[in-house]
């Protein structure tokens, strides 16, 4: 017998709020969507250089139950973001948008030794260790945070290095493209 055909189905509400308070254990499975501000995700929001009110993510979140041979049914809980917040470019040192589009599938656990069991190189079956008051935010945060370029930059050609950082590859490319002083003076003669 399938146990999806057989629980409930329960609908996330899109209240932050209510993110933080998901109950796991209970014989159900969830599905979900919303949109979160980077105010509602203040680690997020540590990190962003601006927050603009259209910056955030859409959310989704959707579980099932997968059959284990030899244990209890697993759940399997499918995770979407996609959005925006703004980091600073460590070339001009200016705000750069940062666009996120994201999915994981984590398989959910209830102890540390059962996450223990997941091979570590899995990762298309990454342990959730959750409970009864799980905090789905946090995990909405964690997967945000990890998801971040370790140095944001605006795309090539975009932007000019800022004048304090000297000695960056990129700056003298920069200083080539931009126009020889000599030749202005040429022209300027011409005229
Ligand atoms: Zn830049």
């Amino acid at each position: 017998m399938n146990r999806n055909q057989v629980l409930p189905q329960v609908e996330l509400s899109s209240e932050p709020s209510a993110l933080k308070r998901v109950d796991f254990c209970a014989p159900q499975s969830y599905k979900g969507a919303g949109f979160l501000g980077i105010p509602d995700m203040p680690r997020v929001a540590e990190e962003a250089s601006t927050i603009n009110p259209s910056d955030g993510f859409d959310w989704s979140v959707q579980t099932h139950f997968e059959d284990s041979p030899g244990s209890d049914p697993h759940q399997v809980l499918d995770l979407g973001l996609n959005g925006r917040l703004n980091l600073i470019c460590q070339r001009c040192l200016q705000d750069c948008a940062v666009d996120l589009d994201e999915k994981r599938r984590f398989i959910l656990v209830l102890t540390d030794e059962e996450a223990d069991a997941y091979p570590i190189e899995d990762e298309e079956l990454e342990p959730l260790v959750v409970n009864q008051y799980f905090n789905l935010l946090e995990t909405i945060e964690d997967e945000i945070l990890l998801s971040l370029p370790l140095i944001p930059k605006h795309p090539d050609g975009f932007c000019e290095p800022h004048a304090s950082n000297f000695g960056d590859e990129s700056a003298e490319e920069a200083t080539n493209e931009r126009e020889n002083p000599f030749n202005i003076l040429k022209n300027m003669k011409k005229n």
